[in-house]
C-alpha cells in the first residue's frame, strides 16, 4: 500500500480548519467593551422588530411579505405582483447601491452589527451555549454531564423552531402560519414538511455550521474587495504603534501579544494579520484590546475603526468617485421609483393573446372574436367589478361582473363583438373597461382580430 502523505502547510488556510483538515471549534470569548454594549443594544431591537415586523399591519397588510408562491411581494401596505418587474427591479437595485454606498463609507456594518446570522449567533445561540455549558476553558465546560448537552440541545430546538417560524412568517404571512399551527400536521403534511425543514435549517445554521455562513459562503464577505476602498471605514489594527509585538519585558511596541483579540473573534481569525474577508467589523477585538491597553495603562486604540489610508497616515480623500456615483445612481433609482408610484394604476386591465384565436360573422353583420383579458386588483379597495365594452365594441352577452380581490390577479375569457368597419390587415383597434363597484373604472386598449377584406357583397372574407 503507498502511504500518501499530505503537504503541510506553514499557515492556516481557514481559520475554521485545522491543519489536519478537520473543524476547528470556535468558543469565542466575549469582551463586554463599548461597542459589544452598543451592539448588544442593537441587537434587541433588531430581534424585536425581526420577531414582529409580520405581525404589524398597514393598511391591512404586513410591512414585509414575500408570498413566491403568489407571486406577490408586499412592502409597507402595497403589494407587487411580476407584472411589475421595472419597479420590482429598480426596488432590487436601490437596495444593493444603498449596500455598496453604506459599505464603501462604513465598511461591513451590516455584517457585524445587523446581519440576523450574526445577531442570533453572538447574542442568543453563544449566550445560551456559555450559560448552560459554561466559559471556554472552564471546568463545568470541559466537564459537561450529558443532561446538560441534553437540555442545551432541547433549548437549540425550541428556539430554532420559533426562528423557523419567524422566517417563514415573511414568506406565507401570519394568518397563513396561524393556521399551520394550530391545525395537525396530517392535515397539512407539506407545509408542515416546510416548517420541519426551515427549522433543521435554522438548528444546521446556528448549531453547526456557524461562522462557516459569513466566512464560506456569504458572498457578500467575498465581495468586499470590490466594494471596499482605502478610504472605507474598517476594523484595523495599528501597526506601526503595536510592532514590534512581544511579551512584557521585550522591547515592545504597544502590542503585548497576549492574543486576547483572536480569542475574542467570532470567525477565528488575527487582526494583525490585515484586513482579511472573514473580518465581519464586529469590533470585539477592539474591545478586548481596549481592555489589555488600559489594563498595561497605554492609550487605547491599537485596534480602531479606521481606514486603512488613515492607519498608513497617507492623505485621507474623504471624496471619492464612489461616494459620489453611488448616491448619484440612488438617487435616480428612488426618483424613477417613486415617479412608476405616483403613476401606479391601483386596476391593472391587459390584452393577454389567444394562441390561433379566430373570429367569426354574425348574421347581423358583427365581427365576433375570443379575447383573454388580464385583470390584477393592485390596490383597489373593493373586489367587485364590472367588465364591459367601449363605443362600438362589445362582450357577447353584455357587461360581465369580475371578483379580482386585491393584491391578486385573475385571467377572463370573454367574446367581443363590433361592426365589421374598421378592420385593416386582418385586425382593428378597441378598448374594454373595468368598473368598480364605487364608480371608479380604468379602461385598456385591446386588438380584435376580424377578416382581411370585404367581399363585394359585404360579406367578410
Ligand atoms: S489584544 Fe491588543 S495587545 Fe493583545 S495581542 Fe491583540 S493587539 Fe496585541
Ligand atoms: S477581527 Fe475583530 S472585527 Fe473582525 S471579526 Fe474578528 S473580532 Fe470581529
Amino acid at each position: 500500500m503507498t502511504n500518501i502523505s499530505l503537504p503541510q502547510l506553514d499557515e492556516r488556510v481557514l481559520s475554521t480548519l485545522n491543519a489536519d483538515g478537520s473543524r476547528r471549534w470556535l468558543e469565542p470569548r466575549v469582551s463586554q467593551g463599548r461597542f459589544w454594549r452598543r451592539r448588544l443594544a442593537v441587537a434587541v431591537v433588531l430581534i424585536l422588530l425581526f420577531t414582529a415586523l409580520p405581525w404589524i399591519r398597514i393598511n391591512g397588510k404586513p410591512p414585509v411579505l414575500l408570498n413566491v408562491m403568489a407571486r406577490q411581494f408586499t412592502f409597507f401596505g402595497s403589494t407587487f405582483r411580476p407584472t411589475e418587474t421595472l419597479l420590482l427591479a429598480l426596488l432590487m437595485l436601490s437596495i444593493f447601491v444603498t449596500i455598496f454606498l453604506v459599505t464603501a463609507l462604513f465598511g461591513r456594518v451590516w455584517c457585524g452589527w445587523a446581519c440576523p446570522q450574526t445577531v442570533y449567533l453572538e447574542f442568543v445561540y453563544r449566550p445560551l451555549e456559555r450559560f448552560i455549558l459554561g466559559r471556554r476553558g472552564s471546568t463545568r465546560r470541559t466537564r459537561t454531564p450529558l443532561w446538560r448537552r441534553g437540555a442545551l440541545y432541547a433549548v437549540y430546538l425550541l428556539l430554532s423552531a420559533h426562528l423557523a417560524n419567524t422566517f417563514l412568517a415573511y414568506f406565507v404571512g401570519t394568518d397563513q402560519l396561524m393556521q399551520w399551527t394550530v391545525r395537525s400536521p396530517s392535515e397539512h403534511p407539506a407545509a408542515f414538511g416546510i416548517f420541519a425543514a426551515t427549522t433543521a435549517l435554522m438548528l444546521f445554521d446556528f448549531v453547526f455550521f456557524r461562522e462557516q455562513l459569513c466566512t464560506l459562503v456569504c458572498p457578500y464577505g467575498r465581495m468586499q474587495s470590490v466594494l471596499l476602498d482605502r478610504d472605507s471605514l474598517i476594523v484595523s489594527y495599528d501597526a506601526s504603534r503595536g510592532e514590534p509585538r512581544a511579551r512584557r519585558g521585550g522591547q515592545p511596541g504597544s502590542c503585548v501579544d497576549c492574543q486576547i483579540c483572536t480569542q475574542v473573534c467570532p470567525t477565528g481569525i488575527d487582526i494583525r494579520d490585515g484586513l482579511q474577508l472573514e473580518c465581519i467589523h464586529c469590533a470585539q477585538c477592539i474591545d478586548a484590546c481596549d481592555a489589555v491597553m488600559r489594563q498595561i495603562r497605554q492609550p487605547t486604540g491599537l485596534i480602531r475603526y479606521a481606514s486603512q489610508n488613515a492607519m498608513a497616515r497617507t492623505k485621507r480623500r474623504g471624496i471619492r468617485p464612489r461616494v459620489i456615483l453611488y448616491p448619484m445612481l440612488l438617487a435616480a433609482i428612488v426618483s424613477a421609483l417613486v415617479v412608476l408610484l405616483l403613476g401606479r394604476v391601483p386596476v391593472l386591465l391587459e390584452q393577454e393573446r389567444i394562441v390561433g384565436a379566430n373570429f367569426l360573422t354574425t348574421a347581423d353583420g358583427f365581427i365576433q372574436c375570443p379575447i383573454r383579458m388580464l385583470i390584477e386588483n393592485r390596490s383597489h379597495e373593493g373586489s367587485d367589478f364590472m367588465l364591459a365594452g367601449v363605443g362600438d365594441v362589445e362582450l357577447v352577452g353584455g357587461p360581465r361582473p369580475v371578483r379580482v380581490v386585491q393584491g391578486t390577479a385573475i385571467t377572463v375569457d370573454v367574446d367581443v363583438r363590433s361592426p365589421d368597419r374598421g378592420f385593416v390587415g386582418g385586425r382593428r383597434g378597441g378598448a374594454l373597461q373595468i368598473e368598480a363597484s364605487d364608480g371608479a373604472h380604468w379602461q385598456a386598449p385591446i386588438t380584435l382580430a376580424g377578416p382581411f377584406s370585404l367581399s363585394p357583397l359585404g360579406n367578410a372574407q
